[in-house]
């Protein structure tokens, strides 16, 4: 589908964030329709380590995205965390969880809003609040909303939680459901993938923590104010998906100018520090040679310990500190390319995980092909073929199709959304040639740059780059058709 040229200006001047920028823009595009602002979110945060709790208090500036809604939805993540809740699968518990599995959630002690609330509800497992008005709402009027929680942080090495001294905050503030097609979305939460549709907004952040502790952050720290036993950091990042941090007594921080990006490596043991370095900027030099700008103006990875080998924020990675050098290697690549896939492109990572997991992937083998090593580059298109066929003659089409949610690929989750999703990209690159398949992507990155990507939208803007309907190919391999030679 084709965009006219207007909206999709709007659309780039909105992700530009001229809500929370300096640019101001007019508040109605031209035809009269109240044009949308992204959503600003303001968070002052302060962590009691003694205790593992965080005090948040959120306010969010949110233009209302159509007439007549008498209520707006935010999703509570760290309710992931309660009792009931799975957010890893079976065979991941010990290395998550240090002993047993325990819990933690929020206790949202007030919520606020300029339109006065009359209803305030938690449903689907505590992870959606709906906050009703007192009237209809009109499309484009601004709100502001003020919560207030208190969070237990379960002891647990993932996305949000503590354990031996790290602490690890991403979705600890409330974020408001993506308005699609006439409704709030909200998504469970699955105990594999990334199951959020994570839309561009702008973000400024008050963290206390106790004095002494390091902060990795996805977002660019203003400047920090010691304050007795604590120390309070001040970040801001504009047209980011969301701002997370990852804070320990434990991490030294060592930095490097990359061009207009400031690197930052945490790491307890720094003692690889060049090697990650060159990793790092190797990495960023060849993703933005071939997919265009890296969208922040820092970009941070930090060594923990993680139930996972990694995880990508917008403006950081998370890697686990127990990998060797070469699995380290593999994760900072494929992390950074979610840079560009994930942070500068979004997709909903729930309905079509295989978009910024395949991108992702074929990054990764692209990079060691590029770099001169095509042994490599075999190695891992052939560990994906052999992940990908055994479960083909197991399970047949329909055991390996990943054009699915996240809940329909419960079962082959990797092998079908990784290894898939990287077969399907590293196909249609070795069949149009990797030159003309790069700039196909580096169009697709300039022209969605802050929204999300729709799978027909990636299929139709690779299509019209390549000057060929590439559908039938994306179809066959999505359906799992295409039989390997
Ligand atoms: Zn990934």
């Amino acid at each position: 589908m084709k965009i006219c040229a207007l909206v999709t200006s709007l659309l780039l001047l909105a992700s530009l964030c001229a809500g929370c920028g300096a640019v101001t823009l007019p508040e109605e595009d031209p035809e009269g329709a109240p044009l949308l602002l992204p959503t600003e979110y303001k968070i002052r945060a302060e962590l009691n380590e003694r205790e593992h709790l965080l005090s948040v208090e959120t306010e969010i500036e949110y233009s209302v995205p159509a007439d007549d809604l008498s209520a707006v939805q935010f999703m509570i993540y760290p309710n992931a965390y309660r009792e009931g809740h799975k957010v890893v699968t079976e065979d991941k518990l010990s290395r998550a969880y240090p002993s047993a599995p325990n819990y933690g959630g929020a206790e949202i002690l007030s919520a606020s809003c300029d339109v006065p609330i009359t209803g305030r509800d938690l449903s689907e497992g505590d992870l959606l609040l709906t906050l009703s008005l007192e009237r209809p709402l009109k499309k484009g009027e601004k709100l502001h909303f003020k919560i207030a929680e208190n969070i237990t942080l379960a002891n647990i090495k993932h996305r949000l939680g503590y354990y031996d001294g790290y602490y690890y905050l991403s979705g600890f503030y409330p974020v408001v459901c993506p308005f699609v097609g006439g409704k709030y979305l909200s998504y469970e939460y699955t105990p594999y993938g990334d199951p959020f549709r994570m839309e561009t907004a702008c973000f400024s952040l008050e963290l206390t923590l106790p004095i002494g502790m390091t902060s990795a952050s996805s977002a660019e720290e203003l400047h920090r104010e010691a304050q007795g036993n604590t120390e309070c950091h001040y970040y801001t990042a504009e047209a980011a998906r969301e701002i997370a941090v990852v804070a320990s007594g434990r991490l030294r921080a060592t930095q490097l100018e990359h061009g207009d990006t400031s690197i930052f490596y945490y790491a307890a043991d720094g003692s690889d520090k060049e090697r990650i370095f060159s990793v790092i900027e190797d990495a960023m030099g060849y993703f933005e040679e071939i997919y265009g700008d890296y969208p922040y103006p820092t970009y941070s990875v930090v060594s923990a310990p993680f139930f996972e080998s990694g995880v990508e924020h917008s403006g950081m990675a998370v890697i686990a500190l127990d990998l060797t050098f070469s699995q380290k290697k593999r994760t900072i690549l494929h992390e950074t390319a979610h840079q560009w896939w994930y942070g500068k492109v979004g997709n909903d990572e729930y309905l079509s995980p295989w978009i910024d997991e395949g991108l992702a992937e074929y990054s990764v083998a692209a990079y060691y092909l590029a770099k001169g090593y095509p042994a490599v580059y075999r190695e891992i298109i052939r560990d994906a073929e052999d992940a990908y066929s055994i479960r083909l003659a197991l399970k047949g089409s329909e055991g390996v199709r990943f054009d699915l949610p996240l809940p329909d690929l419960a079962e082959g989750y990797y092998d079908r959304v990784y290894a898939g999703g990287l077969l399907l990209f590293s196909a249609l690159s070795e069949l149009v040639g990797s030159d003309p398949f790069h700039a196909a992507l580096r169009d697709l990155a300039e022209s969605y740059q802050g929204r999300i990507l729709t799978e027909g939208e990636l299929i139709d803007s690779l299509s019209l780059s390549l000057n060929k309907d590439y559908s039938s190919l994306f179809r066959a391999w999505l359906t799992g058709v295409v039989p390997l030679q």
